[in-house]
């Protein structure tokens, strides 16, 4: 059979360890004679799990005393809302839209309070992401949210907003773990697991002490201080999701922790861009101090080509290459576990079929 790599924007590719540990501990973990899957969220089994993998957040992200790390469920999605209900005292947010994920973080928001777009790239399709020196932000906005990478567009902030007084929120879904972080810079910082942390079901949430609680308006099942109290067990967790991203975690720490993982992935894109910078066939739209590490996007000079290459691409075991459908194109996702020789396979495959149709 030919080797699949799996380009997937979300759930996306998880490393070929992860998945051999979980299947051989499926039936029977740790000697227990049971199965994660069926384990009891009060357990000591399940506990360890659960502390192992805050740890390790602590540990891979340098993460200070003083934030609590949560693992809850809904979603990024559910964050757009939690955000807003939790940090409202002003009513007032600050919001720097780069894609379709900030919009809907936008709209949400606007049922707590009063938004300000106080950037946008939407003039150039979001392939930029604004210069942060341009903005005027509000003074007294309770907090500014930012998309640090873009899925959809193939963008990411290479510097982050600082003002005073107020705090800055970044959904970082997409590229968590992906590079080193100064987390003392947000007040949160979440991130659906899907992408860059392990399967669905469980979402991330680094959040400061300061704001568990800053708004007591809030249904408690939604209130962040809720979940710090418990442990991430205020109700059922998603238990097995979890538990995946403790092995993923695990894995991290094994390649040397997100600082080794970053050069992977530096130059893992670096091999990418490289080669669309060079074809006369690819073009790949996105403002170059804006590129990101995870998401790649591109084009052929046409969409029947466009279409043509997925399909070629699919029967060779490159799975996933369509772009999102509000941009076509192609979009290569390439997250900390895309191994260097998916890369190497994709790029000699956009070399053939370049060739094959009038390319170089
Ligand atoms: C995928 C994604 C989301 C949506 O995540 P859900 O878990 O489906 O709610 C939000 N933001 C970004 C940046 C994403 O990539």
């Amino acid at each position: 059979m030919n080797e699949i790599y799996n380009f997937s924007a979300g759930p996306a590719t998880l490393a070929d360890t992860v998945l051999k540990t979980a299947q051989e501990e499926l039936l029977n973990y740790k000697g227990s004679g049971m199965s994660v899957l069926e384990i009891s969220h009060r357990s000591a089994l399940y506990t360890e799990i659960n502390e192992t993998a805050q740890n390790l957040m602590r540990e891979l992200l340098n993460i200070p005393d003083g934030y609590q790390v949560l693992f809850l469920q809904g979603g990024a999605s559910q964050q757009f809302a939690m955000v807003p209900m939790n940090l409202s005292k002003n009513k007032k947010f600050d919001y720097i839209e780069t894609g379709s994920f900030s919009k809907k973080a936008i709209a949400e928001a606007k049922n707590f309070g009063d938004v300000t777009v106080v950037a946008s790239s939407s003039d150039k399709n979001y392939t930029y992401i604004p210069k942060i020196s341009d903005i005027e932000f509000s003074k007294d906005a309770d907090y500014i949210h930012i998309t640090s990478n873009n899925t959809i567009f193939g963008t990411k902030f290479y510097e982050y907003p600082e003002v005073e007084g107020v705090e800055l929120v970044a959904d970082m879904s997409s590229n968590i773990l992906s590079e080193p972080l100064d987390v003392s810079k947000f007040g949160i910082i979440y991130a659906g697991a899907q992408k860059n942390l392990g399967p669905s079901g469980v979402t991330v949430v680094i959040v400061k002490d300061e704001l568990l609680d800053v708004n007591e308006n809030v249904a408690n099942i939604f209130k962040y201080k809720s979940h710090a109290v418990a442990s991430s067990a205020y109700n059922t967790p998603p238990v097995y999701s979890i538990y995946i991203l403790k092995l993923t975690l695990e894995y991290i720490k094994s390649l040397g922790g997100v600082e080794a993982v970053n050069k992977l992935n530096v130059e893992k894109a670096g091999m990418l861009y490289d080669y669309l910078d060079n074809s006369d066939f690819y073009t790949n739209s996105v403002e170059v101090e804006s590129r990101s590490i995870m998401n790649v996007v591109f084009t052929t000079p046409s969409k029947e080509l466009d279409a043509e290459f997925v399909k070629g691409a699919e029967e060779i075991g490159l799975k996933f290459l369509k772009g999102h459908r509000s941009v076509g194109g192609m979009r290569a996702s390439i997250y900390n576990a895309m191994p260097k020789a998916g890369i190497i396979k994709l790029i000699d495959y956009m070399d053939q079929f370049a060739k094959e149709n009038g390319g170089k």
